[in-house]
Order: structure tokens, then sequence, then C-alpha cells
């Protein structure tokens, strides 16, 4: 499909567009931080399962990053001038069929979905016939307003619990995604803002699952409990519960496995991880999906088997840094009707932001 595209020259600048949104997230960012480091006591739940047979690679882990282009100013400066143009082309063309197709197809392969795509692009249209608007700015705004309303509803903020108990956030996506990094990331957040975190390492599949959890457990003072390789991760879920009450702890984030034998069997094992968890800790207050992306429509099948399995309640879009595919936000949105809560920018612990569609759309559409 992608064949179609080449030599339309919106393609490029839109895909380049949406990728720019994450520069931009992250120039907004003056984020102080004080790390306040603590020692990080382990707790360790014997295994009480097999060791896991070995498994096929997943096709679906770990696909290319695509190269960066370097610094935010520089990024922002290629954006407004990409753009500028873009929108200079389609007015240029006096809108014409052509042009408005070319729209749509560039929004299409930066993987704004085609649903979100058409319906944008024909309220676009129509609002610039019914209002008469002919000019680049006026058909920006029109087009800024449209991707802010696709993305407007939802609560984004990570959910808390106001009782008793810690805050349990449970993570979940397919292996490579980026859970661990994003749990480092929450987890720095957090304690930065003088809360005492647990971290539960319910990826038990391989020993280096727990060892990275425990790494950013270390570099955050957030506290870490884990299991032995082949541990059932539901029990390490559960320690994850205990300890966090025992510490008095106000936030729990259990990180999970994202490749077994199958999808069947993550999909069960993630289901009763889910169940036990909820039980000891009196619910899960936010599931988050973390998502690649880079991975594009891809997410988005993902994404389904997930909700099916664990009902979502938001979703994290990583590497957006790298992505010329950062359209995916829309297109979750749309087809699945979860908000993205959080998008991740960079491999670095403060990279990370909160999703605000807002400085995203301006983002992709400032002048
Ligand atoms: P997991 O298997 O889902 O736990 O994924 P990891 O947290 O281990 O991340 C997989 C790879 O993606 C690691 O190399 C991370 O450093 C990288 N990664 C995660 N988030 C981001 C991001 O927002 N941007 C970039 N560029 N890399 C990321
Ligand atoms: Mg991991």
């Amino acid at each position: 499909m992608e064949g179609l595209f080449e030599g339309a020259s919106l393609v490029a600048i839109m895909a380049g567009v949406l990728a720019l949104a994450g520069g931009l997230l992250g120039a907004r960012r003056a984020r102080g931080r004080s790390t306040g480091q603590t020692s990080t006591p382990m707790h360790e739940v014997a295994s009480d399962a097999p060791a896991a047979a070995p498994v096929a690679p997943d096709p679906e882990a770990e696909p290319e990053a695509e190269a960066e282009p370097a610094g935010v100013t520089g990024r922002l400066a290629r954006t407004r001038n990409l753009l500028t143009s873009a929108l200079a082309e389609l007015v240029g063309a006096g809108l014409d069929d052509a042009a408005w197709e070319r729209l749509e197809e560039g929004l299409i392969a930066a993987d704004v979905g085609v649903q979100a795509t058409t319906a944008v692009v024909a309220d676009v249209r129509r609002l610039a016939r019914e209002g008469g608007v002919r000019d680049v700015d006026g058909v920006r705004r029109l087009l800024r307003d449209a991707l802010v309303a696709e993305l407007s509803s939802g609560e984004r903020a990570l959910r808390r619990r106001d009782g008793d108990g810690p805050t349990v956030w449970f993570v979940t996506g397919v292996n490579g995604a980026g859970k661990t990094t994003t749990i480092g990331k929450l987890a720095s957040r957090e304690v930065a803002a003088g809360r005492h975190v647990v971290l539960a390492a319910a990826d038990t599949f391989r020993a280096a699952a727990a060892e990275q959890l425990g790494i950013w457990a270390e570099r955050t003072g957030a506290e870490l409990v884990r299991g032995e390789e082949g541990a059932d991760p539901a029990s390490v879920a559960y320690a994850g519960v205990d300890a966090a009450l025992a510490s008095g702890a106000d936030l729990l984030i259990v990180d999970t496995a994202g490749r077994l034998q199958n999808r069947r069997e993550l999909m069960d094992e993630l289901g009763k991880v889910g169940r036990v968890l909820a039980k000891r800790a009196g619910g899960i207050d936010e599931t988050l999906l973390v998502l690649d992306g880079t991975v594009g429509q891809n997410g988005i099948a993902q994404a389904e088997a997930f909700h099916d399995a664990v009902e979502i309640s938001g979703v994290a879009i990583t590497k957006l840094d790298g992505s010329s595919r950062g359209g995916v936000v829309v297109a979750v949105q749309r087809q699945l009707g979860i908000p993205v809560k959080l998008v991740g920018l960079g491999e670095g612990i403060e990279d990370l932001e909160d999703f605000d569609p807002v400085t995203y759309v301006d983002g992709l559409l400032e002048d």
C-alpha cells in the first residue's frame, strides 16, 4: 500500500510533521527533578512453576526505529517549513480533489488510520466549503480543530486511589514495546513527587527482565519485588501488593511479560495476573497498554487483543521520538475509544510526557 504514496509530497510532509510532534513536546518540558534516592529493599518470591519452554521469535517485537533528526530546534524548524509548504500546495492547487486526496494519503501514511483520516478530511473539506475558507491559515485552523476534536474525549490523568491502600498500575504490552522503560520513567516521576513506589517484576519469563526493572528501581529509589525466573507471575503481583501494604507505599506498578509461547497463553496469563492483583489489592486503578509508536496500525490489532484480556484503561505510546507513524495516537483513540495518556520520547529517564492533545496537534500544525 505504501507504494501508492511514493512521490506524493504531502506524505513525507505529514509523516515528518507527526514524528516531529515528539520534539515539540520534549522542548516544552520543564520538569525539575530531585531523585530522593533511598535504599532499595528486595523481596524474593520462590519459583513454584517449571522453567518456561523456549519460544519462537515474536514477529511483533522490537521493530526498527527510524532515524531521528538531530536537535529539537532543528526539528521544529523543519516541521514549520514542511507544513507551510504542504498547506500552500493544497491551497495553491485551489483545494481541488487531487490535493485533498494527497492530504488524506499523507495522514494515512502517518498512521492516523483510514477511519479518522476520512472523517477529519471530510470535516475540513465541508467546513472550508461552507465557510468559504481558501487560505492557508484558515485551512490549518480547520485541520487543527478537527484533529483536536478527534482526541478530545477521555480522561487522561492516570487514575489514583482515593481510599485506603496503594494505587495500583498494571502495565501490559508486547515484548519490546517499552513497558519496563516506561515503568522506570513513571517511578522516577512518582518518587520525585515524594511518593513511596513499589515495582513488581511479574515478567518472570526471563531473569533479565527482573534485572532490568531492578536497575530502574535502584536509579529511582523505588522498592523492588521480584521472583525467580519461571515463577508464577501472579504470585509476584500478589507479593507486590503485600510489600506495598507492609511499607505503606503510595503506588504499586506491576510489570508483565510480553512474550509467551503464543498469544492465547499470554492473554490467559495476563488475565490471571490481573484477577489476582485486583483481588488482593481491592482493584486495579489503571491498566496501561504500552504500544510501540513505530509499529503503526499493527498497534491497533495488539490493543484489541490486550483489551479483550484485561480491559485497558489507558495507552502509553512509546518511541514517538523515532517514529514517522505517530498518527497512531489518533487511530487508537478513534478505533478503540481508549485514551492515550502518556507518550515516550526517548530512552532517558525524563523522556516521558503526559499526552496533551492540543500541544500535540499544535506541534503538528503550528506556523
Ligand atoms: P518491554 O519489553 O516492553 O519491557 O520493553 P523495554 O522497556 O525493555 O524497551 C525496549 C526497548 O525500547 C529498549 O531499548 C528501550 O530503551 C526502548 N524504548 C522504550 N521507550 C522508548 C522511547 O520512548 N523512545 C525510544 N527511542 N526508545 C524507547
Ligand atoms: Mg520488560
